[in-house]
C-alpha cells in the first residue's frame, strides 16, 4: 500500500504534558510513535512516500478562517505575553459560541482549544499542516485510481473541529480526506475505530448527508471524550441518520468490536458510498496505555478485514495509537489483512 508521510515536518512537534483528573502528566502523543509506525510500514514492505505541500486550500474547506490563522500564529503571539508558558495552553472557555470573537491570545486559546491535550509549541504549526498534507497527497492518489492508501498523520485530527483543536488534535485529516474525495465521489462513508469517540469528525459532518460518520469506541460516560460518542447522536438536520455512534463497555475485546463494526458496516450498505475514510486509531489496543478496549493484534487483522470488505477506495488515516510494544505490529496486521481482503470495484 502507498504511505504518506512527512517526517521531518512532522517530528518537530513535540508537546510536554497534558491534564487527566486535573494532574499533568507526559504528554504520549509524542514523535516516537512516528517513528514507530514508519518503521513498522517499511517492514511491512508498504511503499513509503513523502508528501507533497498542498496549501491550505484543502484544510480551509473544513476548518475556518480565524482557526487557521489561530492556529498558524498563535505560537509567536504567546511569546509576548509576559510571564506566559512555553506552549500555548488554555485556561479560560466560553459558554457559548455566539458573543463575538476574543481579540486577545489568551481569549482565543480559550476559544479555540477545548481541553489542555492539544499544547502548541514552536514546531506544532509546521507539523500539524503536513500531517493535513500526508492526508491530502493519500485522498489525491486514491482520486487517481489507486485503490487504497495510508496517511501517516502525527498529531491526529479526530478530535478537532472546524473551530476547535481537543485532544491531541488540531487539523481534522480524516474530514479533509473526506473532503478531497467528495471531488468526484458523492457519498463517503467514514468509519472512526478509535478508542476515543471521533468527535471532531462527527461535528463537521453532522448536518451533511453526503458524509456518512461511523463510531466504534469506549462508552464516554467515564471516559474521554465525555460529552460526545452517545448513541443518541444521530445527526441534524439534512445530516439526521448520517451519524452511528456505536459505544462500547470499557474493556470490550475482539468479538464485541467487530460485533458492533458489522453492525456499523451494515448501516454503510443502505448509503452506498463510493469511497470510504478510515479513521485508524490503534489504542483500542489491549496493551495500550489508555487501557480503555480490550483488541488484540489479531483483532486488528480482522478490523481490516471488516472494512475491506466494503469493496470501496479507500483512505486509511492514521489516528491514537500510544507507545506499547505492539504499536507497529497492530498497524501491519490491520494493513497487511485490509490489503488482502481489499477488491474494491
Ligand atoms: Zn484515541
Amino acid at each position: 500500500m502507498k504511505v504518506y508521510c512527512a517526517p521531518k515536518h512532522q517530528l518537530a512537534h513535540y508537546p510536554s504534558q497534558f491534564l487527566v483528573s486535573g494532574a499533568p502528566q507526559p504528554n504520549p502523543e509524542v514523535p516516537e510513535r512516528l517513528d514507530r509506525l514508519l518503521a513498522a510500514v517499511r517492514q511491512g514492505g508498504h511503499e513509503v512516500h513523502e508528501s507533497e505541500d498542498h496549501g491550505l486550500g484543502p484544510v480551509a474547506a473544513v476548518h475556518t478562517p480565524d482557526y487557521l490563522n489561530f492556529l498558524s500564529g498563535i505560537y509567536e503571539r504567546w511569546q509576548r505575553i509576559e510571564g506566559a508558558s512555553e506552549e500555548v495552553v488554555p485556561n479560560i472557555h466560553p459558554d457559548r459560541r455566539d458573543i463575538g470573537y476574543p481579540r486577545s491570545a489568551v481569549g482565543q486559546a480559550g476559544y479555540h482549544m477545548a481541553d489542555t491535550a492539544c499544547p502548541i509549541g514552536a514546531g506544532s504549526w509546521d507539523a500539524i499542516r503536513w500531517s493535513a498534507n500526508n492526508a491530502v497527497s493519500a485522498a489525491q492518489e486514491v482520486l487517481a485510481g489507486i485503490p487504497a492508501s495510508y496517511a501517516l498523520c502525527r498529531p491526529p485530527g479526530h478530535h478537532a473541529f472546524a473551530d476547535l483543536a481537543g485532544g491531541f488534535c488540531y487539523l481534522n485529516n480524516a474530514a479533509i480526506a473526506a473532503n478531497v474525495l467528495r471531488q468526484t465521489h458523492a457519498r463517503i462513508a467514514i468509519v472512526d475505530v478509535d478508542l476515543h469517540h471521533g468527535n471532531g469528525t462527527q461535528g463537521i459532518f453532522y448536518r451533511r448527508p453526503d458524509v456518512f460518520t461511523v463510531s466504534v469506541h469506549a462508552d464516554p460516560t467515564r471516559f474521554y471524550p465525555f460529552f460526545w460518542g452517545y448513541a443518541d447522536e444521530r445527526g441534524e438536520g439534512a445530516g439526521l441518520g448520517y451519524n452511528l455512534n456505536l459505544p462500547l463497555r470499557r474493556g470490550s475485546g475482539d468479538v464485541a468490536f467487530l460485533e458492533a463494526l458489522d453492525r456499523g458496516v451494515a448501516a454503510l450498505r443502505g448509503f452506498m458510498p463510493t469511497a470510504l475514510v478510515v479513521a485508524l486509531g490503534l489504542d483500542a489496543f489491549e496493551g495500550d496505555p489508555f487501557a480503555g478496549l480490550g483488541v488484540t493484534t489479531d483483532g486488528f487483522a480482522r478490523i481490516g478485514e471488516a472494512l475491506a470488505g466494503l469493496a470501496l477506495p479507500s483512505v486509511i488515516v492514521q489516528e491514537g495509537g500510544y507507545l506499547c510494544d505492539a504499536l507497529g505490529n497492530n498497524l501491519t496486521a490491520f494493513l497487511g489483512a485490509f490489503e488482502a481482503h481489499h477488491r474494491p470495484g
